[in-house]
C-alpha cells in the first residue's frame, strides 16, 4: 500500500475506503469486508449516520486499532469553538474510538476560525492525530491561514477525470498540505467516458481501476465508495500497474472543471 507523509509526519495510507451513502448493516458489512481484503483506512463523517457501523466492523475486525487510520468530520450544523467539540465527542462515542486519526471541517462555513481553534485544542490534546478541512477553495484557505496557529494538513476535494482542481493543487501543494480526492468516479459516472474505457482496455483493467490509479498517480488520498465485494476488491488492486505519461496526459486533458457534487462557493446546507 503507498502511502502519503503529512505536514507533522502522520502516514495516511493513499488508498482508502469511502462510506457516503453507506448505511445500516449494508455499511457494517463493506466496511468488514474492506478491512478483510487489507483496507486500512476509512473515511466517514457526523452526517453519513454511519459512524456507529463503522465503530462495530473495526472492533469486530479484530484489527489493531493502531494499524488504522480513520477519518471522520465535523458537520456545518455545529459551528464555533463549543459546538465543534461537542460534535467531536459525538463522533468519537458513535465509533467507540480513543482518538481519531484525520478530523475535518465538512464545509467552509461561517465561525470557521473558531471552529479551527477547537480543532488545534483537539490536536494538542492528542485526541486527533491530524487535522483538515473538506471543500477549501483558495480564499477559504486564505481566509482560514489568517487566525490559525497550524495549518490544517489536509484539504479533502472533489477531484475526478473531469474535475483535476489543478489550481487547488498547487495551492496546497505549495502549503504542504496534502489533497484528498471525494467521488473520484463521479458517483459512477466517469463510466461512460470514452478515452477511459480505452485506457483501460489497453492496461487489461477495468475504468475504475484506471481512474483510481490516476488519482494515485496525481498524488493525492482518494477512497472509493461500494457496498459490492467484488468492486470493493477491484477497486483495491490498483498497485500493479502503472499508467504511462502519454495515458496520464489524455486523463488529465478530460477535465471539463464539472462537478458531481456541490461547489463549495455555492451550498445551501
Ligand atoms: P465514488 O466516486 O467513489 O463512486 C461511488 C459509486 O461508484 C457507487 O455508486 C458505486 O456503486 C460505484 N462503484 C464503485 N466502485 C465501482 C467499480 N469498481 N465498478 C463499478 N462501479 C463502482 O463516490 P462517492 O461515494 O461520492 O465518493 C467517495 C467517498 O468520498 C465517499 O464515500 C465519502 O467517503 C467521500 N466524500 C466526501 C465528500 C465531502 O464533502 N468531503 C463528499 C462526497 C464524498
Amino acid at each position: 500500500m503507498e502511502t502519503k507523509i503529512l505536514s507533522n509526519g502522520v502516514v495516511i495510507p493513499q488508498l482508502g475506503f469511502g462510506t457516503w451513502k453507506n448505511k445500516g448493516e449494508d455499511c457494517y458489512k463493506s466496511v468488514l469486508e474492506a478491512l478483510r481484503i487489507g483496507y486500512r483506512h476509512i473515511d466517514t463523517a457526523w452526517t453519513y449516520k454511519n459512524e456507529k457501523e463503522v465503530g462495530q466492523a473495526i472492533i469486530d475486525s479484530g484489527i489493531n486499532r493502531h494499524d488504522l487510520f480513520i477519518t471522520t468530520k465535523r458537520w456545518n450544523d455545529f459551528r464555533g469553538y463549543e459546538e465543534t467539540k461537542q460534535n467531536f465527542y459525538d463522533s468519537l462515542k458513535n465509533l467507540q474510538l480513543e482518538y481519531i486519526d484525520l478530523y475535518l471541517l465538512h464545509w467552509p462555513k461561517e465561525k470557521d476560525s473558531e471552529s479551527w481553534r477547537a480543532m488545534e485544542d483537539l490536536y494538542r490534546e492528542g485526541k486527533v492525530r491530524a487535522i483538515g478541512v473538506s471543500n477549501y477553495q483558495i480564499h477559504h484557505m486564505e481566509k482560514l491561514l489568517e487566525t490559525a496557529m497550524i495549518k490544517p494538513m489536509v484539504n479533502q476535494i472533489e477531484f475526478s477525470p473531469r474535475l483535476t482542481q489543478v489550481e487547488l493543487r498547487d495551492y496546497c501543494k505549495l502549503n504542504n498540505i496534502v489533497v484528498e480526492s471525494w467521488s473520484p468516479l463521479m458517483q459512477g459516472q466517469v463510466f461512460e467516458i470514452n478515452e477511459l474505457k480505452d485506457i483501460a482496455k489497453k492496461y487489461n483493467k477495468t475504468v475504475a481501476q484506471v481512474v483510481l490509479r490516476f488519482n494515485i498517480q496525481s498524488d493525492v488520498v482518494v477512497f472509493p465508495k461500494s457496498i459490492t465485494a467484488a468492486r470493493i476488491q477491484e477497486n483495491f488492486d490498483i498497485f500493479d500497474f502503472e499508467l504511462d505519461a502519454d495515458d496520464m496526459k489524455i486523463i488529465n486533458n478530460l477535465n471539463t472543471n464539472e462537478r458531481t457534487g456541490p461547489d463549495p462557493d455555492n451550498f445551501d446546507f
